[in-house]
């Protein structure tokens, strides 16, 4: 066993990935502001671009600070290697077009973050790729054949906390000869580590709770050395969307405190959910720790806790916007994971694109409103929530 792996995850959190700067003993990793780095001689030139000597040459590729972030990455999530794109999309497709080519064919479990599902559609589509949407894993099973090439799973997925069950997922597209991908933005490696389930690679946008302050874009891909290693060449160097030094700082800072915001936005969101149950003015109420969710058990069973998202519908689109519109404390504004609270309107924002026929079919209604819980005290953000829902009026829908 690796000291890595001997070490604790609260542990790994804080020191994986760096150490004191080789140079001056920093200790907090300095901020590499460098486009490109001198290699000396010719000949140690074109070693380095063939990849034949281990060096930095050009940041595009690879750069000190953020590879002190993909070191501390692949060291959560249980990964050989990882790699840092600029944001959770450029993250999503450089993983298409690393792995993925005209004939083959993706299936997903719907829904997924409505970026990527534009990706898949809009973009592969065009490119002779099938996309195929499954309900559910049983879904999946009659989905997928030969090929199929990329299965692509996300749990809790966005924004209906639906649960997907990672382990059989996976054992259905790895007997289809697939690899799976798991976007594990709304987990983190704190609550779940995909590989552990049989994902072949997990991805996130580290734009959420991995930098967890709001201050920062940006995507990570973690899983064996051989598939990284292929990404970083195809999906990064050719592709292009690289991580700058300076987000890469903003991430290892924000990671350091992983596990302690991830157990406050857990706590928060059970306590506002279970302060919520039976509430009136609720058509329904999605969180994967209530005991009637129906992926609960499966949740239990794969996340050390039950994540910071919680899903109200109010049953028409009127009485979500004056319910948001009530809101002091849950800020108006897409994005989460931030240790300030966040409210949305996904049908609206972030899923807008996905059309009518899309959200119906998924279950992202009108009246649906997505809350990341923040990290403030729990009694404060309870009595904000019900006291905008008292203000939603009847006609609307209460
Ligand atoms: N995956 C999920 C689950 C997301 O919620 C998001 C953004 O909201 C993305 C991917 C895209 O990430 P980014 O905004 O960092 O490009």
């Amino acid at each position: 066993m690796s000291k890595q792996e001997s070490q604790g995850f609260r542990t790994r959190a804080v020191h994986a990935g760096h150490g004191l700067d080789p140079v001056t003993g920093a200790h907090a990793v300095p901020i590499y502001a460098t486009s490109t780095f001198g290699y000396g001689n010719a000949e140690r030139g074109a070693r380095l671009f063939a990849g034949e000597e281990p060096g930095y040459f050009y940041s595009r590729l690879s750069n000190p600070t953020v590879r002190a972030f993909e070191e501390k990455i692949a060291s959560l999530e249980g990964a050989g290697d990882a790699v840092a794109f600029g944001s959770g999309m450029g993250a999503a497709s450089a993983v298409a077009l690393t792995f993925l080519k005209a004939g083959d064919a993706v299936a997903f479990v719907g829904p997924l973050y409505g970026g990527t599902e534009g990706l898949l559609r809009d973009i592969l589509g065009r490119f002779g790729v099938t996309v195929h949407e499954a309900r559910d894993v049983e879904a999946l099973r009659t989905l997928v054949s030969d090929r199929t090439r990329l299965v692509w799973l996300e749990t809790p997925t966005n924004p209906t906390l639906k649960v997907v069950d990672l382990r059989a997922a996976a054992k259905v597209a790895h007997a289809a000869g697939a690899l799976v991908v798991v976007d594990n933005t709304f987990s983190t490696p704190y609550l779940t580590r995909p590989l552990e389930f049989g994902a072949d690679l997990v991805m996130h946008s580290a734009t959420k709770y991995l930098g967890g302050h709001g201050d920062v874009i940006a995507g990570v891909v973690a899983g064996s050395t051989d598939l990284v290693a292929e990404l970083r060449l195809h999906g990064l160097r050719h592709v292009g969307a690289a991580l700058g030094p300076f987000e890469a700082y903003l991430l290892l800072r924000g990671l350091k405190t992983l596990p302690l915001r991830m157990e406050a936005h857990c706590a928060n969101a059970q306590a506002l959910a279970e302060a919520l149950q039976d509430h009136p003015a609720l058509q329904a109420l999605h969180y994967p720790g209530l005991q009637g969710h129906p992926g609960h058990e499966v949740a239990a069973r794969q996340m050390r806790a039950f994540g910071g998202l919680v899903s109200l519908d109010l049953g028409s689109q009127e009485a979500a916007f004056a319910f948001l519109d009530h809101l002091k404390l849950f800020t108006q504004a897409v994005s989460l994971g931030d240790v300030e609270s966040l409210s949305s309107h996904p049908a609206s924002t972030t899923h807008q694109l996905l059309g009518e026929e899309t959200l119906a079919r998924q279950g992202i209604t009108p009246g649906l409103v997505r809350l990341s819980v923040g990290i403030e005290d729990p009694e404060d953000l309870i009595r904000d929530v019900l006291g905008a829902l008292e203000k939603v009026p009847v006609s609307a829908g209460r």
